[in-house]
């Protein structure tokens, strides 16, 4: 009988420390999610920006839908999620100027639409955050039929999500079996909020991270949405962080410079938790003090973003 204490002692131990003091998952199975695929890389800008289309599409699964907007466009050239549950679509972001992006989205849409034998699906649009590079092509949607327009501000989000106090407490979007949280995380830009997909397990983090410079406005702010998010996602299963641009080389410790349309050797657009990890124990270290700092996947840089 001792043995047999003694074993389900250890066997107990070892699932306490696998689920929590891990965070993560018992077995390596694929964690339960919807499984998808990202590029190995992606189109930029150029080199021969007339041969370039002006948006890249890319299915990672038959629900979830990366959109790039190209750098002979905008040199910002920032992803597009495009995410279909059974009731309802969600556009997070609608590009940098002069974007096309209404007919570039509903291409999407209108096969998605086929392929499923249905006629019309609402859409929700909404933003990672206010900057003009996310919200030019705004006036193409809002106001257009079956178009459910959230504004890219802390007010038009807190309504659309049903978050009671921002930016402490989460929201939740249901787009018809089909679950996401939305976390405010401000610091970036006061409206910035990061959006979780619990059947894929991918978290949208926008500007607020992502491979390529952290511009941080709010650095206290900052501070405490990272913290949050790593609060948020501690014991779920995160595949991918996803941000909005790429900025960093495949070499670490580089990035492109502001500006750079053609990016060959850019770093791929997903990084994980570790980063996540590694950019909160980075801020917690500075304390109140603010510094540029290069990491392998990430550089933070406290500054005006535009
Ligand atoms: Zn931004
Ligand atoms: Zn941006």
């Amino acid at each position: 009988m001792a043995n047999r204490s003694a074993l389900f002692l250890l066997a107990y131990a070892a699932v306490e420390l696998s689920t929590h003091a891990f965070a993560q998952l018992p077995q390596p199975d694929g964690g339960a999610v919807q499984p998808g695929h990202l590029p190995a890389s992606w189109v930029t800008g150029g080199p021969n920006c007339l041969e370039m289309q002006d948006w890249e599409v890319h299915q990672f699964n038959p629900d979830f839908f990366i959109l790039r907007e190209s750098g002979c466009t905008n040199y910002e050239k920032p992803f597009l999620y495009l995410i279909f549950g059974k009731e309802r679509a969600l556009l997070l972001d609608t590009g940098a100027g002069p974007a096309q992006t209404y007919d570039a989205v509903y291409r999407v849409v209108n096969r998605w639409l086929e392929k499923s034998g249905r006629t019309s699906i609402p859409l929700v649009v909404t933003h990672s955050h206010g900057h003009g590079d996310h919200i030019e092509g705004d006036g193409q949607f809002r106001g257009k039929p079956g178009v459910q327009f959230v504004e890219p501000t802390v007010a038009g989000a807190k309504e659309a999500f049903a978050i009671k106090s921002w930016p402490d407490t989460n929201g939740i979007i249901d787009l018809g079996s089909r679950l996401i949280d939305t976390i405010p995380i401000p610091g970036h830009q006061e409206a910035s909020i990061a959006l979780y997909d619990r059947l894929t397990g991918i978290l949208l983090t926008g500007d607020s991270l992502y491979p390529g410079r952290l511009y941080v406005n709010d650095w206290p702010a900052f501070k405490s949405s990272i913290q949050r998010l790593v609060s948020f996602t501690e014991g779920k299963t995160v595949t991918y962080i996803l941000g909005c641009h790429i900025e960093e080389a495949r070499q670490p410790y580089l990035d492109y410079k502001v500006g750079t349309k053609y990016q060959p050797e850019e770093h791929s657009l997903d990084l994980g938790r570790g980063e996540l990890l590694e950019l909160n124990a980075a801020l917690q270290k500075m304390g109140s003090t603010p510094a540029r700092a290069a990491f392998r996947d990430f550089t933070i840089w406290p500054k005006e973003h535009k």
